[in-house]
């Protein structure tokens, strides 16, 4: 059975590097990947658009392909979204298919602050995607944690429902939300930073652009 992938995010606004890592994850586990975006991130203060818009903003980023699809379960519960309590759902309702939880370096250097982080390796695997120009350095505790789950074999990966960590090596691109925003704040047109379906309708970038209004 393909391996679902669930690639989480605030997507605030969805970019280039995340639809190019997701296809490219997509590609290396041979599996189906979900885009999730989070409703009140536990880590990080509140996005700029609304989760209405963001999900607008996917759908739009998302036209014209199947492999990766859109997942709003989280923007359906209310309070902050623990990365746990989704894996558990989605592991209830998978069965024993292998599941994927798809983080970018910087996320997964990260890892220890988040909810329950130890049992994530009892629902799921993980993916760490390679991502240039953030701080992606590793704790020795996450390491140890990490090292006898290690495989660099994809069919591990789809052999078993959960409890491997992978590396994935995809084209490295140093995109980043954060830096769309202060371009858009500052009245530049970060066109190619985008998906294009993002300027189709001048209201998707709105929030944005307005940044930088009085
Ligand atoms: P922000 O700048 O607002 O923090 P972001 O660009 O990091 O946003 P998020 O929505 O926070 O995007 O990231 C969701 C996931 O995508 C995280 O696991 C993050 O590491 C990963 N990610 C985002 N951009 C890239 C990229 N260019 N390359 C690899 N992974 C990425």
């Amino acid at each position: 059975m393909k391996p679902l992938a669930l690639f989480g995010g605030t997507f605030d606004p969805i970019h280039i590097g995340h639809l190019s890592v997701a296809w490219e994850a997509s590609e290396l586990l041979d599996a189906e990947v979900r885009l999730m975006p989070a409703s009140v991130p536990p880590h990080r203060s509140a996005p700029t658009a609304t989760a209405e818009q963001r999900v607008e903003m996917l759908r739009a980023a998302l036209r014209g392909q199947s492999r990766l699809t859109l997942d709003t379960r989280e923007l359906d519960r209310s309070g902050p979204s623990y990365t746990i309590d989704t894996l558990e759902e989605l592991r209830e309702e998978f069965g024993d298919r292998p599941l994927v939880l798809l983080l970018g370096a910087d996320a997964f250097a990260g890892l220890r602050s988040w909810q329950r982080w130890r049992d994530l390796f009892d629902v799921t695997h993980i993916g760490v995607i390679n991502r240039p120009g953030v701080d992606t350095f590793r704790s020795v505790e996450l390491e140890r944690a990490v090292a006898p789950r290690r495989t660099d074999d994809p069919s591990v990966v789809r052999s078993q429902p959960a409890g491997r960590v992978i590396e994935l090596t995809v084209t490295p691109l140093e995109i980043s939300a954060t830096r769309i925003r202060e371009l858009l704040a500052a009245g530049r047109d970060p066109r190619y930073l985008l998906p294009a379906g993002l300027f189709d309708d001048p209201s998707l970038l709105a929030p944005y652009r307005e940044l930088s209004s009085p």
